[in-house]
């Protein structure tokens, strides 16, 4: 648990504050950052760090290009009883989910389903952090959303997908909620860049070369394409999670996506697609049996020997963190620091 001389050991509350002056000393309004810093803060306390800190530097650079819009307001519109739009205005994602929330949590409860569809945003990221306060009011969700194109479909060679992530979330008696979230590409594209880095192979099956041949060389992966996971499957859910978070709200494709940010190396542009169940609409007083119904599947999958379920790793570490702070790499720290003191006040 100790620091080392390449990580440091910060509080949540001192990762809440740095994540909060970096934003707000950069460009980024009062209202977007508070909304990030709580996304920001439960990935570091869940040792996601992919999706912590070190995505402060993207956000950063996405506002200084006059690509993403540090101080949008974004703007709630209810379709229909059971459809809720919000337009982030090219502001970030989740200040956008947090408007959002409230109508699509209400529309749920009323109608037994509703959908939250949010357009025009940068970066929807780790999806489980926008499904959790879903099924702590109760709900059962799915959540969708696409990137930028890094990932070819089963048999081609070309980038198409982005790393289309797809989450759900299920609220249990008397616990954290089930959550799941996982990209549908074989890999992250970090881990590729991390293998080449530390001059190792790669495991056949995450990435082809430019020619379309699978490859074990990182760098030729990183020119060529990554790959979904489970092949033809894994593909066909890809292409799900492009058009539901993509044409059919409205918003941009992987490859849109790609062309927007034309080598600025902002995160991705575009939009999430959240459904929303409300168990008690479906099953009234029953809900309750059938939810101890499926609390009895959960133990009969963590009663075999070696199996754990999706997000117990993440709950875990978050009782860590939660008195044990974080390890953050020194360079980042370092990176973030002259972002934090470079630009407004101390
Ligand atoms: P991982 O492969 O690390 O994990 C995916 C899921 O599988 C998690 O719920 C994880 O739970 C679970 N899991 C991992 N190992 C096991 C195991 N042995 N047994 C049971 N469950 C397991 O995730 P990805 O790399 O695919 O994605 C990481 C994050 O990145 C996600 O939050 C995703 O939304 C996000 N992402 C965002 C993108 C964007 O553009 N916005 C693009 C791609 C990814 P646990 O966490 O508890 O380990």
């Amino acid at each position: 648990l100790n620091s080392s001389a390449n990580e440091v050991r910060l509080s949540l509350a001192d990762v809440e504050d740095l994540t909060r002056k970096v934003l707000t000393h950069n460009g980024v309004s009062d209202a977007q950052a508070e909304a990030i810093v709580v996304t920001i803060v439960a990935a570091e306390a869940d040792d996601c760090r992919s999706h912590g800190m070190y995505r402060l530097l993207g956000y950063v650079r996405a506002v200084e290009a006059g690509k993403a819009n540090g101080a949008a307001v974004p703007k709630l519109d209810q379709r229909t009883p059971a459809l809720i739009h919000v337009d982030g205005g090219r502001g970030f994602a989740p200040l956008a989910n947090e408007v959002g929330r409230a109508a699509l949590i209400a529309s749920a409860q009323s109608l037994g389903i509703a959908v939250l569809a949010i357009n025009n945003c940068y970066h929807n990221s780790a999806m489980w952090a926008d499904l959790e306060p879903l099924a702590d009011a109760g709900l059962v969700s799915i959540g969708l959303t696409a990137g930028q194109r890094s990932v070819a479909p089963h048999g081609g060679s070309k980038p198409v997908f982005g790393t289309n992530p797809f989450a759900f979330g299920w609220p249990r008696l008397g616990q954290a909620p089930f959550v799941f979230d996982f990209a549908t590409s074989a890999i992250a594209r970090g881990e590729i860049e991390l293998h080449r880095r530390a001059g190792k192979t790669i495991p056949l099956g995450w990435a082809v070369d430019a020619e379309g041949n699978p490859t074990t060389d990182p760098a030729a992966g990183l020119a060529g394409a990554m790959l979904p996971f489970g092949g033809y499957k894994g593909t066909a859910l890809a292409l799900m999670v492009e058009l539901l978070a993509g044409p059919m709200i409205g918003d941009m494709t992987s490859q849109e996506s790609f062309a927007e940010d034309a080598g600025a190396g902002s995160p991705p542009l575009g939009g999430e697609l959240i459904i929303a169940f409300d168990p008690v609409r479906f099953l009234g007083d029953e809900a309750p049996e059938h939810f101890a119904r499926a609390e009895a599947l959960f133990a009969s999958i963590k009663s075999q020997e070696g199996v754990r379920l999706p997000g117990d790793r993440r709950l875990a570490e978050r009782e860590k963190s939660r008195t044990a702070g974080v390890l953050v790499p020194a360079a980042l720290l370092a990176e973030l620091h002259q972002l934090r003191d470079h630009a407004g006040p101390a």
